[in-house]
């Protein structure tokens, strides 16, 4: 057998880090967690050192260097420590590992995941944000480094197993359209005057998944789904009038492919994150993910309705951006990110995400994309933007 992968986990100490670290170690044959990074929790990350072995562990706050060498050396760990967001792209480029996982949460993600592409390596993505961003310039960025993307957010994880050999060019392959499906979150069915009230609390206790906070919060909006559609426009080519939203509360059907001929493929398991993620570290191989089977005769019934976009305007703001093209899908992230940071800091009601979002985009009419530097310095504006009009409702 071949040597085993090399694997930098970007994002280590987060829910898909720690689902991805827990099908590495399934595997110590085929996979080698040989890069840890993560932002600033460094005794969470010493912990996974130590347990993992990897050969360079990052920090993405300086400050926080010493104290995980510290860590590191009483707990007699013999890997190179690094630091700062330079580091995590340097490593995710580097030679210590063949394939990365893309779990930085947010924009502070881009970098390293523009990195890794550039660099040809084999891209896992679960920061669905850098593609929301930057579409066009990280698959410019793949084509030039000439490694491969596999998603691993689940809808697009799903989609990529319906097409055949996962190839992404729906032009040639006889699909009419991608139906990704949601679970429509925690407040799904509740009316507008129902959400007004609601707490981080509530919004993070999603019915299905267990995922970190941002994502929680974007599930329970719906905006989740919206960046969703803009991955998935990106990530198979599509035009936005093929991609169509389906509610689906039981979270089992985890997206679909309908072809020309009526032919619908769907992809099913159980709602863990470590079956996407198994596909694509083993893809086009198949290893086991820890995952019980799926027991469908347990579950009574499978429900799909259409989603209420009324209620739940960070959708349609999603799908407005995407029709407006240009850099308006970057400004509608940062403007979310920003509002959503506010909601779970207790500074903005959950109604009021959308609200923002909508004035960002239009205080902000789109602009041509063009590189990562003018993008970025538009992400910078719009998140100014967004904390401006905070500041002005309060
Ligand atoms: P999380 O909050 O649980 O973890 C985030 C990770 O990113 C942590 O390890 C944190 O240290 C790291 N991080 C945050 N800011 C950073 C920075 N500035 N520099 C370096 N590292 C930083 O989030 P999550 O739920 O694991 O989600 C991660 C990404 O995966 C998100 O983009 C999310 O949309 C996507 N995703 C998550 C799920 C899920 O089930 N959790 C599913 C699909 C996609
Ligand atoms: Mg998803």
């Amino acid at each position: 057998m071949s040597s085993p992968r090399q694997i930098a986990v970007l994002g280590a100490t987060g829910s898909i880090g720690s689902s991805t670290l827990d099908v590495i170690a399934r595997h110590p044959e085929r996979f080698r967690a040989s890069v840890l990074a993560a932002h600033r929790q460094v005794e969470a990350l010493a912990e996974l050192c130590v347990r993992h072995r990897p050969a360079l562990a990052v920090i993405g706050d300086p400050a926080l260097e010493g104290e995980l060498a510290r860590r590191l050396s009483a707990a007699g760990v013999d890997c190179a420590v690094a630091a700062g967001p330079e580091a995590i792209s340097e490593a995710a480029s580097g030679s210590l590992c063949d394939t990365v996982v893309a779990a930085i949460v947010g924009a502070a993600g881009l970098d390293s995941t523009l990195a890794a592409a550039r660099a040809g390596k084999r891209l896992l993505l679960a920061n669905k944000e850098s593609i929301v961003m930057a579409g066009p310039l990280l698959l410019a960025a793949l084509r030039q480094g000439g490694g491969e993307l596999i998603p691993i957010d689940s809808e697009h994880n799903a989609i990529f197993q319906c097409l055949p050999g996962g190839r992404p060019d729906l032009g040639h392959s006889g699909v009419r359209r991608l139906i990704l499906t949601a679970s429509g979150g925690p407040f799904r069915g509740r009316s507008r005057a129902e959400l007004a009230g609601i707490t981080p609390e509530q919004a993070c206790r999603h019915p299905n998944w267990s995922m970190g906070r941002k994502i929680s919060v974007d599930s329970a909006t719906l905006m989740n789904k919206g960046l969703e559609v803009i991955e998935a426009l990106h990530l198979f080519q599509a035009s936005p009038d093929a991609i169509e939203v389906l509610v689906h509360p039981q979270s089992l059907v985890h997206s679909l492919v309908e072809y020309v001929d009526g032919s619908v493929l769907a992809q099913l398991g159980n709602p863990d994150m470590r079956t996407a993620i198994a596909h694509a570290l083993a893809w086009p191989d198949r290893v086991d993910s820890g995952v019980p089977p799926l027991d469908l005769a347990a579950h009574a019934a499978l429900h799909f309705e259409q989603p209420d976009l009324g209620t739940f305007r960070c959708l349609a703001l999603a799908f407005q951006a995407l029709r407006a093209g240009g850099d308006a899908t970057a400004i509608l992230n940062a403007a979310n990110e920003i509002a959503v940071e506010a909601f779970l800091a207790g500074a903005l009601p959950f109604l009021s995400i959308a609200d923002v979002v909508e004035s960002v985009l239009m205080e902000l009419p789109p602009q041509p994309v063009v590189d990562v530097q003018s993008l970025t310095e538009r992400d910078r504006t719009a998140r100014e933007a967004a904390r401006r009009i905070l500041r002005n409702a309060c």
